[in-house]
């Protein structure tokens, strides 16, 4: 992955696939055991959808992240700057307050926020997003952040730094809200510009500022987890002890802000060490009043998203994951121009089984030779008049160097030979490593 300055964004390249591909298949095999399932929704979604989802007390950062347009028949779309609006919209289209409850969703794909790019900040990035749907038990949003902490464990990184807070119930993060009015009206010349703003549409997310001068004014003041009612206090207590019971490591982070304002009581997020200033893989939090708020009925839910390429950074950090890019187990050498069409028929047979290659035109035997090394081949397949002849291909094994003329029946099997010790190799190398 490399980054594009201008574009703030960047091209996966092949290389980078296999430990992204990990982290999906891991993702997949680690919630689905869990019963949540898959659900792809749209990139772009009517802007209303977002907008109504922000709330009208809108974080005017958060609009201004947004990449919303207007589309050719004058519709206002926006691209996602997140995945939750757009899968509770799915939810209340497709009735799944009727499915049974919970309803357990994971999705993974791009999202797009007009962002000043820095290392972990891109304008395009990608994010695994989990939804839990249906319950107001603190069970699930301990179920939530087990869930999370379960996948990057299993991904590769089982340490990372659970922080847990509460923004409580509405009319406490009103009463907080108000608080901090009062307690910040006369300083409100010194806040950032961001704060200033905020401190009239959204007070608590001043206590997120980086601003060193706003981090001073706010650092005696009281948190929102000082002010929760009974009500939220009492879940926040549950969600603590379910995490202790199930041997989960957290810290508990009073002041705990989420980007978007739409969070009630638990807010949580994820942080690993190695990833530089921008150091949170994930976060999440209660929603209930969300859906009713999108036009649907009254659901609760909670649910998280991780930054892939931010836990991609961790895990190649820490050197975890698959890094080498698939390769052909064997090189097809036309060594004149019929076996060039011989050996495209034979390779899609192969294929069947096998990751193989071949020549496209005619090869010297050491071009051909260099072009099966350069493709990272295990094994090299020549074939020419004189094999023809004999009705052979001569094998050559490019680790070893042995050579050998072999009957054409006889290729299949000789391949799967050698990709049954290829993996023999790799489970004996994962062994090493695991000890
Ligand atoms: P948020 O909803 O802002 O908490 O985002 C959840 C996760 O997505 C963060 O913890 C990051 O890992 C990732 N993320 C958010 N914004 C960006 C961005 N601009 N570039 C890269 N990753 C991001």
């Amino acid at each position: 992955m490399r980054l594009s300055a201008v574009k703030g964004t960047f091209d996966i390249l092949p290389d980078d696939q296999p430990r992204w591909r990990h982290l999906l298949d891991t993702t997949a095999r680690v919630l689905g055991r869990a019963g949540v399932d898959e659900i792809t929704t749209p990139i772009f979604e009517h802007r209303e959808v977002f907008e109504k989802s922000v709330g009208e007390s809108a974080d005017l950062v958060v609009q201004k992240e947004m990449y919303t347009f207007q589309d050719r028949g004058g519709r206002w779309l926006t691209l996602r700057p997140e995945f939750t609006a757009g899968v509770l919209r799915a939810f209340i289209e497709h009735g799944m307050h009727t499915w049974p409850s919970p309803v357990k969703l994971w999705s993974a794909g791009p999202a797009f926020r007009a962002e000043n790019v820095q290392r972990g900040r891109f304008r395009q990035f990608h994010q695994v997003n989990c939804e839990l749907l249906g319950g107001d038990s603190a069970l699930l949003d301990a179920e939530a952040i087990a869930l999370l902490v379960d996948t990057l464990s299993a991904a590769g990184l089982p340490g990372v730094h659970v922080k847990v807070g509460s923004v409580g119930d509405p009319e406490d993060r009103e009463r907080y809200n108000g608080y901090l009015r009062e307690a910040l009206a006369p300083f409100e010349r010194e806040l950032s510009d961001t704060s200033r703003e905020r401190l009239r549409l959204n007070p608590m997310r001043i206590l997120d500022s980086k601003d060193a001068g706003d981090q001073a004014l706010v650092a005696e003041l009281l948190r929102p987890l000082d002010m929760l009612g009974n009500a939220a206090r009492g879940h926040f207590d549950e969600v603590l002890a379910a995490l202790e019971r199930w041997g989960i490591t957290y810290e508990v982070e009073s002041a705990i802000v989420r980007g978007l304002d739409y969070y009630r009581r638990t807010a949580f997020e994820v942080h690993h060490a190695g990833i530089g200033a921008q150091s949170a893989l994930g976060g999440g939090g209660r929603y209930d009043g969300l859906i009713a708020k999108l036009g649907g009925p009254d659901v609760p839910g909670v649910g998280w998203a991780f930054g892939i390429e931010r836990v991609l950074d961790a895990l190649s950090g820490e050197g975890v994951g698959p890094v080498e890019r698939r390769r052909p187990l064997a090189y097809l050498v036309a060594l004149d121009a019929e076996a060039v069409g011989e050996l495209a028929a034979l390779a899609r047979r192969l294929r069947a089984e096998h990751r193989v290659e071949h020549s496209y035109t005619p090869r010297n035997p050491g071009k051909g030779l260099r072009d099966a090394d350069r493709s990272g081949a295990r094994l090299a397949v020549l074939r020419g008049s004189r094999e023809r002849a004999a009705g052979v291909v001569m094998l050559k094994d490019l680790r070893t160097g042995d050579q050998q003329s072999l009957d054409l029946s006889e290729l299949p099997d000789a391949l799967r030979r050698s990709a049954g010790a290829s993996q023999d190799d790799s489970a004996r190398l994962a062994a090493t490593r695991d000890h």
